[in-house]
C-alpha cells in the first residue's frame, strides 16, 4: 500500500508546472493521495487543468484568498463547495504568496501601507483563515496543514523586503495554530524551501545572485528543486511525521545552517 493511499488533500497555489505546489502535488499523487486543487482565477485554471488530468484529478475550485467571506471565490465558499464533494479532508498544502513586485526591490523602509497589509493578508493571514475554515472538514483521525516559507523570514535576504515580514508572521502563525489544533491531532508545519525558479520567485529582484550564492554556500552545494521539496512535503503530510508539529523544516541544501561561508565558497 502506498504511503498516502486513502488520504485526501487540497493543494492551493499551482500557477504552472514549475510551481512548488505542483512539485508537491505530483509527489503526493504518485504516492497514492487523492487531490483537489484551488486556483486564483480563470487564467490559472487554464494552466491547471492539463496538469490535473495528468494525475487523474477532477476537483478544482476557484479561490482568491484576498476575497471577503461573502464572495463566491472566497476561502469560506471554497470549503463549502469542497464539503459537497468530500466528507473529510486529511491535509492541505498552502503554497501561495503575493506582494507588489515594485516593492520586492530597493529598500524595505519605503514599503507602502497598502502593500504591507495586502502582502500580509494574502501571504500570512490566509493560512490562519484556511485553517479555521477547514476545521469542520478535517478528518476525525486528525490531519496535516502545510505552508511554504523562506529563509528571508528569519534573516534578511536581498530585496525580499515585506515578503520576509509576511513569512515571519506565517512562521509565527504555525506555532500558534499547532498549539490550538494539536488536541485534535491536526499538525501544522512550514517547509522553508531554498530558491526555486517559479513565477513568484521571478518577481523578486536580483534572483540570479541569490541562486548563485545559495548553491555555492549551502553544504549540499545545490538548490533543492521540486523533487526534494515534494519529498519533504510527503513526509510532512503523511504519518511519517506523526510526531512533528509547529516546525519549520528547511529544504535548502543546509543553507540556513551557515553563518559565515568558507572563503573558497565565495570565490
Ligand atoms: P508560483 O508563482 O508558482 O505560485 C504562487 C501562487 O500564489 C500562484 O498559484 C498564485 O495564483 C497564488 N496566489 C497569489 N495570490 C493569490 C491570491 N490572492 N489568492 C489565491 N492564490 C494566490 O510560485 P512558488 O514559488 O511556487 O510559490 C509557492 C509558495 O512557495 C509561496 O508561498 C512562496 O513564497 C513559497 N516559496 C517560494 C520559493 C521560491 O524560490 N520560488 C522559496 C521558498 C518559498
Amino acid at each position: 500500500m502506498s504511503l498516502m493511499s486513502g488520504k485526501k488533500g487540497l493543494i492551493m497555489g499551482v500557477a504552472n508546472q514549475r510551481s512548488i505546489a505542483w512539485g508537491i502535488a505530483k509527489t503526493l499523487a504518485e504516492n497514492g493521495a487523492e487531490l483537489a486543487f484551488s486556483y486564483q482565477n480563470d487564467e490559472f485554471k487554464k494552466r491547471l487543468k492539463p496538469l490535473m488530468s495528468s494525475i487523474k484529478s477532477d476537483n478544482s475550485f476557484e479561490c482568491d484568498v484576498s476575497k471577503e467571506a461573502s464572495e463566491f471565490n472566497s476561502i469560506e465558499n471554497m470549503f463549502e463547495k469542497l464539503s459537497k464533494v468530500w466528507n473529510e479532508i486529511d491535509f492541505i498544502v498552502h503554497a501561495l504568496a503575493y506582494s507588489d513586485k515594485e516593492e520586492l526591490k530597493g529598500k524595505y523602509v519605503y514599503c507602502s501601507r497598502e502593500n504591507f497589509l495586502n502582502s500580509l493578508d494574502i501571504s500570512a493571514f490566509s493560512f490562519t483563515r484556511i485553517a479555521k475554515s477547514s476545521l469542520p472538514f478535517m478528518s476525525s483521525k486528525g490531519g496535516s496543514l502545510l505552508t511554504l516559507s523562506y529563509l528571508g523570514a528569519e534573516r534578511t535576504t536581498p530585496n525580499y523586503n515585506v515578503m520576509g515580514v509576511a513569512k515571519s508572521a506565517l512562521e509565527a502563525s504555525i506555532k500558534y495554530l499547532a498549539m490550538d489544533l494539536g488536541k485534535d491531532n491536526i499538525r501544522v508545519n512550514a517547509l522553508s524551501a531554498g530558491p526555486v525558479k517559479t513565477l513568484a520567485g521571478a518577481a523578486i529582484s536580483g534572483a540570479r545572485h541569490v541562486f548563485r550564492y545559495s548553491e555555492s554556500v549551502a553544504p549540499l552545494k545545490f538548490n533543492p528543486q521540486l523533487k526534494e521539496v515534494g519529498d519533504a512535503a510527503l513526509y510532512l503530510t503523511s504519518e511519517l511525521s506523526s510526531g512533528v508539529t509547529g516546525n519549520v523544516h528547511h529544504v535548502d541544501g543546509g543553507l540556513h545552517s551557515v553563518a559565515i561561508p568558507k572563503q573558497e565558497n565565495l570565490e
